[in-house]
């Protein structure tokens, strides 16, 4: 008896991903799931911030859930350190944000061939549908990302496969082309029509993207770093982390505040205080709020203020602001800044 083929799924956990495993699953595919983190992953994040707040509504990760709910393992692989290069560096740019599609599919089906070979699996499939993404589901672009991803011929998408060449797994006949789908564009009508076929019924419903760097404020904010800062590859990771996190204000050529929107980031932003300033307003309930820890008196005294802004401190009334480093805390009254005075500090 022939060994059963096997192949590697890349799970987002969203409907798409999940269909596209039910249709190798139903062919008889032995199947292994692979979910990357790259370190942009919005539901990662949501979770980091529950996490610290009194929501603990559990936010488990969508991929693992798919492959619960469909019984297949899902493996979850850590590419976060070797992404910043793909980010900073992209060879084929970016998306309407700082979404460097392109080069984050090669790198990814890159280390899913990887996977693939290391656990003798014969092909990888996504749920990619021809068409639905601007930059990355246009039939020349997914031939370009098979092809530098060294994937050429291996890579398929059972739900738009009928609209593209056959790949080897159909031309060798170990999936049937007949049993596979011809999705095209937008629209999410035969994903849900295709869901209640197959009686797939618990999925999360799309939520606008699932990555930080389609979101265009996030963009702004990281542009903002890469612009006052020469070396990128010297940025520490802390830095990029916080770009998730609370209100951002860019007080100073060198110098930025952030300040927290809620309990939840209040807490996430304690644990970052190290080699930082961080301010809160006394007396009265406050943000937690950090700024780099070199600031000229001036962008001090403009970081309390701006703190002040989102206390509890009355507008007008004078506020003291607790300014800690390394340690050490000092009082500063201010009057809390007033919004229009601060807004085009905006990032
Ligand atoms: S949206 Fe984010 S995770 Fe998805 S391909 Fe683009 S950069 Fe990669």
């Amino acid at each position: 008896m022939s060994a059963k083929i096997k192949a590697i799924g890349l799970i987002s956990g969203g409907l798409d991903s999940m269909l596209a495993a039910r249709l190798m699953l139903d062919q008889g595919i032995d199947i292994i799931g692979v979910n990357f983190n790259t370190g942009f992953c919005l539901t990662d994040h949501k979770r980091q911030i529950r996490k610290n707040s009194a929501d603990k509504t559990r936010l488990q990760n969508e991929a693992l859930q798919a492959g619960a709910k469909l019984e297949f393992p899902v493996e979850i692989i850590d590419i976060s350190e070797e992404y910043w290069q793909v980010l900073t560096k992209p060879k084929y740019g970016y998306g309407k944000n700082i979404n460097p599609c392109i080069d984050c599919r090669i790198k990814m089906f890159s280390r899913a061939k990887e996977f693939m070979i290391e656990n003798d699996a014969q092909f990888i499939f996504t749920g990619e549908v021809v068409g639905q993404r601007p930059m990355t589901q246009h039939k020349q672009t997914q031939e370009l990302i098979a092809k530098k991803s060294g994937l050429e011929g291996l890579l398929l998408r059972p739900l738009s496969a009928r609209n593209l060449p056959p790949t080897i797994p159909e031309l060798k006949g170990w999936v049937d082309r007949d049993k596979l789908k011809a999705f095209y564009g937008r629209t999410r009508k035969p994903q849900i029509n295709l869901a209640q076929e197959l009686n797939v019924i618990e999925y999360p419903q799309p939520a606008g993207g699932c990555c930080f760097l389609t979101d265009e404020s996030y963009a702004k904010r990281m542009r903002d770093m890469f612009r006052h800062n020469m070396d990128l590859d010297s940025i520490p990771r802390d830095e990029v982390i916080l770009l998730k996190v609370g209100r951002h204000f860019r007080i100073g050529e060198k110098a930025k505040l952030i300040v927290g929107r809620n309990e939840g980031e209040n807490n996430f932003l304690e644990r970052y205080k190290k080699g930082k300033i961080s301010l809160e307003v006394r007396d009265y309930g406050s943000p937690v709020a950090l700024a780099d820890a070199n600031l000229s008196e001036y962008e001090t005294m403009l970081a309390a203020s701006i703190t002040a802004r989102y206390s509890d401190c009355p507008p007008g009334k004078e506020a003291i602001v607790q300014i800690e480093k390394d340690g050490t805390v000092n009082e500063l009254d201010v009057l809390p800044a007033v919004p229009e005075d601060i807004e085009t500090m905006r990032v």
